[in-house]
């Protein structure tokens, strides 16, 4: 339950004074997304983006044009339109000893206007300034104040993001009455931290955000933003540490391998690990020994060579007597780790089976039983393996390839399959550390940044559209040379109708001009006909494969060494490196061609000249994570994890590592969060609605 104390902060908006049913529907839309009733925590979480600096107070002689200003200034003549339902503005003449401007009213309410401004009485105006005809002008300004109304004139004012029909005023005034609920909570942050970083508390950080003295206040690395910045990431870790602590303690399994079958793996194997390979071997199968669940994240850019690794840790639990679960995101990936593992399993004399939602009838029930009863020992799959149908003799581990692709749940509704699971996902996108942080806390983490000796690096180039025939041509050079290469068509909308018809296109053309070797690969495809032409490319009796991005993750055709990616402006930064990482996987020079329609756009251009300088995919991810926001590379939307309100990771990377290390340290000291800073704790959960995890405090 909530503490009491909380309550106000989770009132609606409309038991505000003047927000009535009217009112409050527009706040929702804006505060909830309309999805529920707006509250006050959503009210004063709504922070200004931008504020107006009313502090400047020049003479009218002084004054400069596109700035705002407040100005005192007596009314001399009043110039309404000249019929009565005329169109033009209203217009007043004011002035002060050094000059006059005119203030310009669009609306028909002469008697508002001539109270605002009598003749003959001083009034403050502040506004924006504009030069028109000549003449110093102020359209409608935004205020017009007596002495009275002057001394209360915030001298800045802060700016906020509003919906249609939402006034300025109303929101502020909703603010202003939000701040005065807000409870007295005893400080749950370390004194010493505030002091150190000369913080201000929870509620004077509010208030001086929603009340600026200063356009720096609302700055995000300001004191106050990042107090709050900080807050928030200090719960998502709380959050993350204690679900985290309640997995760990569900008991594991030691796995007992006894490196046998690993060692005639290895020694079938046409090279030897890199050292980053053999490190992350080492990382997984201690903690597979270890009596703990695992929960690894290996991250390798593309080509790193993750398949290797992920098959030594399923042999390592096969050793042991139980199953593996390999899983890929797509049907063309997960049959190509079993093409390619599979002479390797027979080498060691394991059983491993594949099984995706193509499996049908007798087939599919054949390889059910062989999961049920144990003679499957590695199975690899798709999505059709998180099926109920599914089940396991004695699971113990599941690998999760490219787990960007996946939601949380989905891995989740897996390692349910079997008592104590050991997870570990692999990701080519590499997820810069902040993000790998943020999402899966202390997740432990293997990195291969070093890739198979002997690789080239790719030569990268773009080039406009226009010189497409030129480019086909240079292809035939190549083809005579033997090459074997990628063609991938634009990602024309959200429709893959439409993407697939422009690859049937490009293929026509292609094939019209080099015949028979030119293969196409779609997700629209007849599953056989969409194996067959990627075996053909495999087998090198097709030379060049049209595909859309079907062939973005994890296809492995070490002997492609051309790239041709069509519309590259219409790519993502980290697709493009996922799809260029598909050549450079063997030993000779790659190429990869980047065509794009000029003009290009200024992201466009930065995201092609970041790819052309580097391959070096975490680099390009951070770049990535700049140009894009941090929710789209991570799939955010699919994988429902909750996201920030008010950190920000490409400003507050660096509080997001403090915050790491100080919920460790105060789970640490106070597990259960029992201490008076254990409560106060609780209420920062609470707040940021994170307090589900304190669920499993109760339970466990
Ligand atoms: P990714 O990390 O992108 O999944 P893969 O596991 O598909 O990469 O490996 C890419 C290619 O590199 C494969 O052809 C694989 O056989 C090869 N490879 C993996 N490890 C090594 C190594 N240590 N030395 C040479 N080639 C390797
Ligand atoms: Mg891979």
């Amino acid at each position: 339950m909530r503490p009491p104390i909380l309550n106000p902060l989770f009132s609606e908006v409309n038991s505000l004074p003047g927000i009535g049913p009217k009112l409050a529907p527009l706040f929702d839309r804006l505060l909830s997304g309309a999805h529920r009733p707006a509250r006050l925590v959503d009210l004063l979480f709504h922070l200004p983006y931008s504020c107006v600096d009313r502090r400047s107070r020049p003479k009218i002689a002084e004054a400069l044009p596109d700035q705002v200003v407040t100005l005192e200034v007596v009314a001399t003549e009043h110039r309404p339109p000249a019929t009565k339902y005329g169109k033009g503005p209203y217009r007043v003449i004011v002035e002060d000893d050094t000059g006059d401007v005119m203030l310009v009213f669009f609306m028909n309410n002469p008697a508002w206007i001539e109270k605002a401004l009598p003749i003959g009485q001083t009034r403050w105006v502040s506004g924006k300034l504009e030069l028109w005809d000549g003449y110093l002008q102020m359209v409608h300004p935004d205020r017009i104040l007596d002495a009275a109304g002057l001394a209360k004139l915030p001298p800045i004012e802060a700016v906020y993001g509003l919906t249609d029909g939402l006034y300025p005023r109303v929101l502020s005034k909703a603010v202003d009455s939000a701040l005065q609920r807000l409870p007295k909570m005893t400080e749950w942050l370390d004194p010493a931290m505030l002091a150190q970083r000369q913080w201000p508390g929870f509620s004077q950080a509010l208030e001086s955000i929603h009340h600026p003295q200063s356009p720096e206040n609302i700055d995000p690395v300001s004191p106050a933003v990042s107090r709050l910045a900080y807050d928030e990431l200090l719960a998502s870790q709380l959050a993350l540490r204690l679900v985290r602590g309640r997995t760990q303690r569900v008991k594991g399994r030691a796995i007992q391998a006894n490196g046998e079958m690993s060692q005639k793996i290895l020694q079938a194997l046409p090279y030897q690990l890199t050292e980053a390979q053999r490190i992350a071997v080492a990382e997984i199968h201690r903690d597979l020994s270890r009596p703990e669940r695992m929960l690894r994240l290996l991250q390798g850019d593309v080509g790193s060579g993750k398949t290797i690794v992920a098959l030594l840790a399923m042999v390592a639990v096969v050793e042991s007597g139980h199953q593996a679960v390999l899983m890929a995101p797509t049907e063309i990936l997960a049959r190509q780790h079993f093409a390619r593992l599979g002479p390797l399993a027979e080498v060691a004399g394991i059983s491993m089976t594949m099984l995706t939602g193509r499996d049908k009838g007798v087939e599919r029930v054949g390889k059910l039983k062989a999961l049920a009863r144990g003679t499957a020992q590695i199975i690899i799959g798709t999505h059709a393996l998180f099926q109920d149908s599914v089940n396991f003799a004695d699971l113990a581990l599941v690998v999760v390839d490219e787990q960007h692709r996946f939601g949380v749940h989905q891995r989740l509704a897996l390692s349910e399959k079997g008592e104590a699971v050991d997870i570990l996902v692999m990701t080519a996108t590499p997820i810069p550390r902040t993000l790998a942080l943020t999402f899966f806390g202390d997740m432990e983490v293997s990195n291969l940044r070093e890739k198979p000796a002997g690789r080239q690096p790719i030569l990268t180039r773009a080039m406009p559209l226009e010189r497409l025939d030129e480019v086909v041509s240079s292809l035939r050079r190549a083809l005579d040379g033997g090459a074997r290469i990628y063609w991938v068509c634009p990602l024309v909308s959200e429709s893959e109708t439409l993407d697939v018809a422009a690859a049937e296109y490009r293929f026509a053309a292609l094939q019209g001009r080099f015949g028979k070797i030119v293969a196409l690969v779609h997700g629209k495809m007849p599953p056989r006909a969409k194996d067959e032409a990627m075996a053909a490319f495999q087998r090198g009796d097709a030379r060049i494969l049209v595909a859309t991005t079907v062939i973005e993750v994890g296809v492995d055709v070490p002997e492609a060494t051309i790239m041709v990616i069509e519309h590259a402006e219409r790519f993502g930064l980290a697709q493009l490196h996922q799809l260029r990482g598909r050549v450079g996987r063997g030993s000779g020079q790659s190429t990869c061609l980047l065509l794009y329609k000029a003009p290009l756009g200024e992201t466009a251009t930065a995201r092609l000249d970041i790819l052309r300088q580097s391959e070096d995919g975490f680099r390009i991810a951070e770049e990535d994570l700049k140009l894009r926001g941090e929710g789209e590379l991570l799939g955010t939307r699919q994988s429902g994890t909750p996201g920030f309100r008010l950190a920000r990771l490409d400003v507050h990377a660096d509080l997001l590592q403090m915050a790491r290390d100080d919920a460790a340290l105060c789970l640490t000291r106070d597990p259960e969060l029992a201490s008076p800073r254990g409560q106060s704790l609780r209420n920062l959960l609470y707040i940021f609605e994170r307090e589900e995890a304190l669920r499993l405090l109760r339970a466990g």
